[in-house]
């Protein structure tokens, strides 16, 4: 351990630079955390710290309080928070956060964005033939199929009990649509742990000029709607 972050910012613990930018800091706490030379900090070796200088002294008294318990327990409520258990990956909170600030971006900077919703065709039959656990299984391995495909700029959340969305910012319809056919025919051609073969339903929009979120999320749904209408298995706009 040889680095300090304090208040974000890496230090050397050795040159304790750190300990004179804390005194310049409010005398507030701010949260400072030890780690190897380049690590990102992790819920450990987590301390409140506060250095306040005595100038007719020529001293400064540091203070540290281990919140390392306090700030495991902060990451893991964070996780679940945010995170679907069964799957994964984001939960619709989370996911829901993640489009409305890219939809905010979308507004002011008029950069593309588009949402890929999907769902389990016939997803019951899973869970009558083989049993919920299967089914459980299924969920799991589809998700961790759409994750692998896609982009890091991508988000997938679990939308529903067996719906998922994908936020693709800066991304057009066109290229939307061609991405969720790729899918498609991915999980498709995709054998699952007992349940064997399964298709998706899809539906894309983009986002519109002026158009609120919610008529976004709206026609996205309709899409998905329309999808399962004209057969299920095909991807679909609104
Ligand atoms: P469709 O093609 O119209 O989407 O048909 P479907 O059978 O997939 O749709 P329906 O809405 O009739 O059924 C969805 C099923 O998904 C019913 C529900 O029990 C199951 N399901 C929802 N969440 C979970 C889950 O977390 N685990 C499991 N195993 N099943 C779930
Ligand atoms: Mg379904
Ligand atoms: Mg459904």
């Amino acid at each position: 351990m040889n680095e300090i972050h304090v208040a974000g910012v890496r230090y050397h613990l050795a040159d304790f630079s750190w300990i004179s930018a804390l005194t310049k800091l409010s005398d507030h706490q701010h949260t400072a955390c030890f780690s190897a030379s380049g690590e990102e900090c992790v819920a450990e070796n987590t301390f409140w710290v506060t250095a306040r200088r005595f100038g007719e002294l020529d001293r400064d008294i540091v203070t540290l309080t281990d919140i390392t318990p306090l700030e495991r327990e902060r990451v893991q409520l964070l996780y679940r928070a945010t995170t679907d258990s069964l799957t994964g990956v984001s939960n619709r909170f989370k996911l829901a956060e993640y489009i409305s600030a890219e939809h905010t971006r979308f507004r002011r900077y008029k950069m593309p964005m588009s949402l890929i919703m999907f769902d389990i065709d016939h997803f019951k039959n899973i869970n009558d033939t083989h049993g919920h656990t299967v089914g459980d299984l299924v969920l799991a391995e589809l998700a961790a199929l759409v994750q692998h495909a896609i982009r890091d700029t991508d988000t997938l959340g679990r939308w529903g009990g067996e719906e998922f969305m994908i936020l693709t910012p800066v991304t057009t319809l066109v290229d939307a649509l061609e991405f969720a056919e790729r899918l498609r025919e991915d999980i498709e051609s995709t054998s699952f742990p007992v349940a064997g073969q399964l298709t998706c339903s899809f539906g894309v929009a983009e986002a519109a000029d002026g158009e609120s979120l919610e008529s976004l999320f709206n026609r996205v749904d309709k899409a998905l709607y329309k999808a399962k209408n004209n057969g299920r298995n095909r991807v679909e706009t609104a």
